[in-house]
């Protein structure tokens, strides 16, 4: 999505090696208009696919799926971090390795937002190695629903996350797909 890649060039930063930041536009302030326009495109990419239900994770995600979710006329459906004592034992829930902040987290999803009958769009902002996409899927799957596939607005070409989801066999729809950004420089793929 070139729209995307323009605004990676102009408003992203790049730390160390493997860290793009993109709070410019989507990870602290929200750039409405270009949120729609990624919502579009991730409607006109699974238009072949029958969605009941966003599924994302809180908080990154929230902004990015609640605007796709116009596209789709559907709801969204984010998993919480960490346990809350107000959710109870009615969950499905799994473990993500956050690659961003080293830290394991569980991530819950009430039993009550999850059906065996519903067809699920995954979606996120990043893709690195896989493991919150990962978590999501496991709860997919402890909720006995159907994953139509994932999409991502920003994937780290080289990390593994696709090649563990494709293996899988996920389907991942990646709006902008980086080839490296080492030095500060980035390419796209
Ligand atoms: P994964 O679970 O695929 O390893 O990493 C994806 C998750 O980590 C996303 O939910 C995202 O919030 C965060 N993340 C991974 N890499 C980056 C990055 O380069 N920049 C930002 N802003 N978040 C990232």
């Amino acid at each position: 999505m070139e729209l995307l890649k323009k605004r990676i060039v102009k408003d992203g930063r790049v730390i160390g090696d493997d860290i793009l930041k993109v709070d410019m536009f989507l990870n602290h302030q929200i750039d409405v208009e270009l949120l729609q326009e990624i919502g579009k495109e991730f409607k006109r990419r699974f238009s072949d696919s029958e969605i009941t239900k966003i599924l994302t994770i809180e908080a990154s995600g929230i902004g990015i799926a609640c605007i796709a979710a116009q596209y789709f006329s559907v709801p969204v459906v984010f998993a919480k971090k960490g346990t809350h004592r107000n959710v109870g034992n009615n969950v499905y829930s799994a473990d993500v390795y956050s690659f961003t902040k080293d830290v394991t987290t569980t991530i819950t999803v009430s039993k009550d937002y999850i059906q065996k009958e519903d067809k699920i769009l995954i979606i996120d902002d990043f893709l690195a190695n896989g493991a919150a996409c990962a978590g999501l899927i496991e709860i997919i799957n402890q909720a006995e629903a159907q994953l139509e596939g994932v999409g991502i607005v920003i994937e780290k070409g080289f990390q593994p996350g696709r090649q563990a989801l494709e293996s899988a066999g996920v389907r991942v729809e990646s709006l902008a797909v980086i080839k490296s950004m080492g030095g500060g420089t980035l390419t796209f793929e």
